[in-house]
């Protein structure tokens, strides 16, 4: 993303540019790719191709200034006291905004006012709560590949968490993504167009900032360490180039010290339950395909109270982990609240904390507000009756977090003392230090503030000495003070009065003493306001001194409301504590789709479903609209909720070993990649064949419908056997292809399984229950006159069905898919050499998958299959 350049660096003619321009041309040069907000007075505004950007992002007015090297300056400008509703409307859109104030007094020294950029606003890097989402991270991210491997580093600048990965392969770095979602990513020049994903600002970063040497002096630095083993980072030379280039550009755009920045964590890909990419939008989390926000699994679950704690279950739910033993102390956990019924005191108590998180961030970078340390003030009041009704409750988490949530006696002391029951909103409007916290602050402000008795003593006397009983003393915010005299007096008061200003009906004059009375008085003020700034900029420091344990304390606080929200929930939607166990299995009984149970009128049918070592797939069979994708879904959504440490909506799920969910569900053409359903299905089962395991959980819905019937079939069915022989994953298949059932007399540990339904009248009634066996119709008429396809064809449609049957049924010998399956056989020739199949599918590598390797691969497919 880089502006034209049409910045007019040299005067267009011979006229040179005015002083001003010039400055701001200066300063311009520097930030050539982002858009300048040049303080003015109380505008921001904007000059040339900036001032069109804007003006077209923000709809607001471009017109010009005056004139420069002899032309029209294009401009457009925003009011200083708005920027925030527009940085935020600029944010959103990917855009960064450097902010150049003034600095100094207007009018000290001739020339244009100096002026600075003080900070760059960048989508990943904002922290007012104005620019952030509320229960959302915003996060920056930067990436850096050497050859399948890479290194990632991520940042939550707003909560001062900083984490690092390294993995292998584009598909894994992806899925990374994907799950992180981050507002921007940094890549080294020339490294990685194909990682933008829709809602990621991708910047190019000079690759120096990505120098391994440089990169751990920035890191060590930044966390005060000698080198970086304490972090577990020192083996992972990629995640530290990545983590050293992102903290060169949050100190690039903060222009500040990063206090809370104080950790590294280390991420192992391992220590996870993996979704791919694909697989993590199908699933619909936190984000459902649709775009509406109450159709996912997070809208099911989040019944946090504080914003921090709605975050860390979203992080939570996007990164499941396959820890039994950390799983198990969040069921123990959950278990202790619900059975204590703990949830609705501490959900009270928890109401009276804000977001300190973030709070605490804006106090180190110094931008937090006066009101954000009252928040401060009172969430911090609120813990010690949050941390008594944790006691009772018998769970060693619990009991950790209540360890976790000192009782900072002392902060909360200094801020009662220091900062006013309702501090004004900014601290130049002054009215945010207490009364009684600094003798000279309160000496400054009785300057400032008590002048009436002197006012009225003085009115007193210059009536005596005047005789005018009308003369009053008065004030206004631009003349400061004066002595009013009425017009018809003027010429009758003394010689020393000078004339300040001539209104209506009266004159209005100074004297030598009520000047230097009004100097006191002015001066009292601004000392007493930047007093004011200096004593709040020292209860900063002191927040900053004990930033630490107050950290612990928010991500304590975040943890306990997420629990306290999984217990709710729990408790609410009469959930059940999974139960972890070694052996590979995974058992459901009476299992519910969370989502589709909380949008659906009727009442939802539970299901079962029972996976072992000696059953390891399912083919699923049953009318469209059967129910075969939501018995699916809630087999991997109740997967995912056991591996978060949340109860699941079952009355019973066992669940042993899982590494990795995989879904091929849906098939959404790619065409912005320039990809064909087909494409998109074949590289997400060669992915799939490529990374499954043992313990993985395959979803796969109708592979192999995005081309002609035979290919598909065959395709399915090596896919299929393919898994079900070598890979050996726990899979849920759902098919069209009645000729599949046969796989479970062909293949161990296959079995079928079919929804039903039954017909009523000449319409059709779905169960949704599952039941063993293969279904026996595909009801694809009844599906369609349900839908609403006329009558008329409908009919037809039936004549020429009845004519195909009769034909298969001339032809082969028994009847229905049952008699074809007990002849073992396919209908269609079976590919004679799987292995070459396999092979053929082994080149879809989808970290390396070119057009052209595809295409050969599919070639090759198709001529296989052709092959008798
Ligand atoms: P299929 O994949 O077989 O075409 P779906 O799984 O999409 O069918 O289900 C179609 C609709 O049926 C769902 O949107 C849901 O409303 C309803 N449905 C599915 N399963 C159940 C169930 N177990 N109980 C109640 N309704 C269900």
């Amino acid at each position: 993303m880089s502006v034209p350049a049409t910045y007019p660096s040299k005067p267009l003619n011979d006229k040179p540019h005015t002083p001003v321009m010039q400055q701001y041309l200066r300063i311009k040069s520097q930030y050539p790719d982002i858009l300048l907000f040049y303080r003015m007075g109380d505008f921001y505004e904007l000059f040339y191709e900036d001032a069109r950007r804007a003006a077209a992002l923000l709809d607001i007015t471009l017109t010009t200034r005056g004139q420069s090297a002899g032309e029209p300056i294009p401009m457009a400008g925003v009011p200083f006291h708005a920027v925030d509703s527009y940085l935020a409307r600029l944010v959103r859109r990917g855009e960064s905004v450097a902010i150049c104030e003034q600095q100094g007094d207007p009018g000290a020294s001739r020339g244009p006012l100096s002026r600075e950029v003080v900070r760059i606003v960048t989508p990943g890097t904002v922290t007012d709560a104005a620019l952030l989402e509320e229960r959302q991270d915003t996060l920056v991210a930067a990436s850096v590949r050497d050859g399948p491997r890479f290194g990632l580093a991520w940042l939550d600048l707003a909560a001062g968490r900083f984490a690092v990965l390294e993995g292998a392969g584009g598909a894994a770095l992806g899925a990374e993504l994907e799950r992180l979602k981050p507002a921007e990513l940094l890549l080294p020049e020339g490294q990685g167009a194909d990682l933008a994903r829709c809602g990621t600002a991708v910047r190019s970063r000079p690759p120096w900032h990505f120098e391994l040497a440089s990169a751990s002096r920035l890191l060590t630095d930044q966390l005060g360490t000698l080198d970086l083993k304490g972090f577990g980072a020192d083996e992972l030379p990629l995640a530290i180039c990545a983590a050293g280039a992102l903290l060169q550009y949050v100190r690039d755009t903060q222009k500040s010290a990063l206090p809370h920045i104080r950790g590294l964590s280390v991420e192992e890909r391992g220590d996870a339950l993996l979704l791919d990419a694909a697989s993590r939008r199908n699933l619909e989390l936190d984000a459902s395909l649709t775009g509406n926000p109450a159709a996912t699994l997070l809208a099911v679950i989040d019944s946090c109270v504080t914003a921090m704690g709605s975050r860390q279950l979203r992080r939570w739910l996007n990164r499941p982990l396959t820890s039994h033993g950390v799983l198990r102390t969040r069921y123990q956990a959950l278990g202790a609240l619900i059975e204590a019924r703990a949830f609705g005191a501490l959900r009270d108590g928890l109401r009276g904390i804000g977001d300190i998180e973030r709070i605490l961030a804006r106090v180190a970078l110094r931008s937090a507000r006066p009101r954000d340390l009252t928040q401060l003030r009172s969430s911090l009041a609120a813990l010690p009756a949050l941390r008594a009704a944790l006691v009772p409750l018998d769970s060693p988490l619990l009991e950790e977090l209540r360890g976790r949530t000192h009782e900072h006696a002392a902060t909360v002391s200094l801020l009662a003392a220091a900062i006013a029951a309702e501090p004004a909103s900014l601290v130049r409007e002054g009215d945010v230090i207490a009364p009684g916290y600094d003798a000279e602050l309160d000496e400054l402000r009785r300057i400032a503030t008590h002048t009436d008795e002197f006012l009225l003593d003085l009115e007193r006397r210059e009536r005596e000495r005047t005789g005018l009983a009308g003369l009053k003393l008065g004030y206004n915010r631009v003349q400061g003070f004066f002595i009013e005299v009425a017009r018809r007096d003027a010429e009758r008061v003394p010689k020393d009065y000078i004339r300040r200003q001539t209104v209506r009906s009266a004159e209005r004059f100074i004297t030598a003493e009520l000047k230097s009375f009004e100097d006191r008085v002015f001066s009292a003020r601004d000392r007493a306001l930047a007093r004011e700034r200096a004593l709040y900029d020292e209860v900063l420091t002191r927040l900053i001194d004990t930033l630490a344990p107050l950290q612990a304390t928010a991500g304590a606080i975040a943890e306990l409301d997420a629990l306290v929200a999984l217990a709710e929930r729990a408790a609410a939607l009469e959930w059940c504590a999974p139960e972890l166990s070694a052996e590979p299995r995974l058992s459901i009984v009476a299992g519910r789709h969370p989502v589709v149970e909380r949008f659906s009128d009727a009442p939802f049918v539970p299901n079962d479903l029972h996976l072992d070592a000696a059953r390891r797939m399912l083919v699923i069979t049953g009318p469209n609209m059967g129910g075969k994708s939501t018995y699916m879904r809630q087999a991997a959504l109740i997967a995912v909720l056991a591996h978060i440490g949340s109860y699941v909506p079952a009355d019973r799920a066992v669940f042993g070993p899982l590494d990795r969910i995989f879904t091929r569900i849906g098939a959404a053409d790619d065409l912005a990649g320039g990809r064909s359903t087909f494409m998109v299905e074949m590289s997400e089962a060669a992915n799939i064949l490529h990374n499954a395991t043992a313990s993985s959980l395959i979803l796969l819905d109708e592979i192999g419908r995005g081309t002609s019937t035979f290919d598909g079939l065959s395709l399915a069915w090596a896919v299929a056997r393919d898994i079900a022989g070598r890979v050996r994953a726990f899979t849920l298949f759902a098919t069209h292809y009645f000729e599949l059932t046969t796989l479970a007399a062909e293949i161990e540990g296959c079995a079928n399984v079919h929804l039903d339904a039954t017909e009523h009248g000449d319409g059709i009634v779905f169960l949704h229950a599952v039941k063993d066996g293969p279904a026996n119709r595909s009801y694809g008429l009844q599906v369609a006159q349900l839908a609403g396809v006329p009558r008329k064809v409908i009919g037809e449609a039936r004549r020429y069905l009845e004519r195909l049957e009769a034909q298969r049924d001339g032809g082969v010998s028994g009847n229905g898919p049952d008699a074809t399956a007990a002849q073992g056989q396919l209908p269609l020739q079976a590919p004679a050499q799987p292995d070459a199949i396999r092979a053929a599918l082994g080149a879809l590598d989808p970290d390396e998958l070119t057009p052209k390797a595809a295409l050969e691969a599919l070639y090759r497919l198709r001529r296989l299959l052709a092959e008798p």
